[in-house]
């Protein structure tokens, strides 16, 4: 067990690229990923401050590995991620048994104090936020893959500071990268076989706006749109302070752009989102997206919402559980509001009593998943371009890919279809994917 390592990762998508290249990092030093703890020489964990829970979550997967550490005194055990910026040396104080902990600017670093803790069983702290030219140097960029589909970092950071979150705190300002390189490294993934790219940032309608790349992010699109070879584009995360007229647009006229977009109300009251600091009002919100369904109708809205701000009346809640009715989103991530330290809500005084802000969450999510089964219900017997992926966990010559609409469809066919987009019909629809079969082209 000299070479090994073990790799959780909690949260976004981002923490998910960022762990990308751990991986690469860590394979590059001759270290080889194994499925579970038990086997691995270094334990490492990408962590989440975003929620409450989330952070809670890391405390108590590390709790399950000290008894490990005590079996096995060579183990190594490290932190990365949004708990280990805003934590840093808290966590080696708490965590005696933790052998290294790195910010989220400091994952090129890893090699190094993984080298020193096996050598000389050193622990070390690395949460330093770099200035922006050093972060455009270390922006990830892996062309090496075995999948059709592919997240793409155009931007980090965020410059928003939304009173609950925490994110600007934990990831820093935002920098956007240079479109050129963009571009080339989608050139490169369709070269390797990738179909499908999403364009990833903290706030991607805001990619170019502070002068430090190229292109605007329309314009980025555009060129996107036009690499051969490439089938589908997708972005997120999307600030609807930011979201213009002209990329509402885009929708409408870039043929590789799915018909799908994941807008973050938040709130549907217009108190609690100056509260927020969201920048936007409800009916603004509103009218962005009944634009956005005058230029592409069948377009399938995401968004986040968050239930039992502080100061959040049962007035403040009606109104958002109106506009999730208004806008009727195919999905709705709901979270109960959590108090992060550092962000400016956690100074707000909050009275709500925990059972009622339960009651409303419970509400809420009970009349968003009526909404997504209706919505999703519709498609059945409905004929749509499916991206093939892979061969489905169902097993049995069954596929698996996604409309569109960023729907999972399983189907039987040959895995010759893999990267190639099908048309299926959708035969029966579940909670989070639907079956179909595979017809002719029409
Ligand atoms: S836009 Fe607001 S919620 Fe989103 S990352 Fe920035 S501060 Fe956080």
């Amino acid at each position: 067990m000299t070479s090994t390592f073990y790799l959780e990762t909690f949260g976004c998508q981002m923490n998910v690229v960022d762990s990308e290249r751990i991986v690469a990092l860590l394979s590059d030093m001759g270290l080889t990923q194994v499925d579970t703890p038990e086997e691995a020489r270094v334990i490492l964990l990408n962590t989440c401050s975003v929620r409450d829970k989330a952070e809670r979550r890391v405390y108590g997967h590390l709790g399950r590995y000290k008894p490990l550490k005590q079996q096995r005194k060579d183990l190594i055990i490290g932190v990365g991620g949004c708990v280990a910026q805003q934590e840093g040396e808290n966590l080696l104080e708490k965590l005696p048994f933790l052998d290294l902990v790195f910010g989220t600017h400091n994952v090129h670093k890893l090699p190094e104090m993984v080298r020193a803790a096996m050598n000389d069983r050193s622990r070390s702290l690395e949460t330093e936020f770099l200035d922006n030219e050093a972060r455009l140097q270390l922006f990830p960029t892996r062309t090496d893959t075995g999948s059709i589909t592919r997240f793409v970092t155009v931007m980090q950071g965020c410059d928003n500071f939304c009173t609950y979150c925490v994110v600007p705190h934990v990831r820093g300002r935002e920098v956007s990268r240079p479109s050129a390189e963009i571009l080339e490294e989608i050139q490169a993934l369709v070269a390797q076989g990738v179909r499908e790219v999403t364009l990833l940032g903290q706030n991607v309608n805001s990619y170019g706006l502070k002068g430090e790349s190229e292109l605007s992010f329309v314009e980025l699109l555009e060129q996107i749109n036009d690499i051969e070879g490439l089938e589908r584009i997708r972005f997120t995360t999307s600030h609807p302070r930011d979201l213009s007229d002209e990329l509402i647009e885009t929708f409408g006229r870039l043929g590789k752009l799915c018909h799908q977009l994941h807008l973050p109300f938040q709130s549907g009251s217009d108190r609690i989102l100056e509260l927020m600091n969201r920048g936007y009002s409800r009916q603004q919100y509103l009218d962005k997206v009944a634009r956005l369904k005058s230029v592409c109708p069948d377009i399938r809205l995401t968004t986040d919402l968050i239930v039992g701000f502080p100061g959040e009346t049962l007035e403040d809640f009606e109104q958002t559980l109106s506009l999730v009715e208004q806008v009727r989103y195919a999905d709705a991530f709901t979270f109960l509001y959590s108090a992060r330290p550092g962000t400016a809500a956690a100074h707000m005084s909050d009275d709500l009593d925990p059972a009622e802000r339960q009651r409303r969450f419970e509400r809420l999510v009970k009349r968003q998943e009526q909404v997504s089964a209706e919505i999703w219900q519709s498609d059945v017997g409905g004929t749509f371009d499916v991206l093939v992926e892979g061969e489905s966990k169902q097993g049995q010559g069954q596929l698996f890919g996604r409309t569109a609409s960023n729907r999972i469809v399983n189907f039987e066919g040959e895995i010759s279809l893999l990267g190639r987009c099908v048309p299926v019909k959708i035969l029966r629809c579940g909670k989070n994917s639907m079956v179909g079969e595979q017809v002719a082209a029409g």
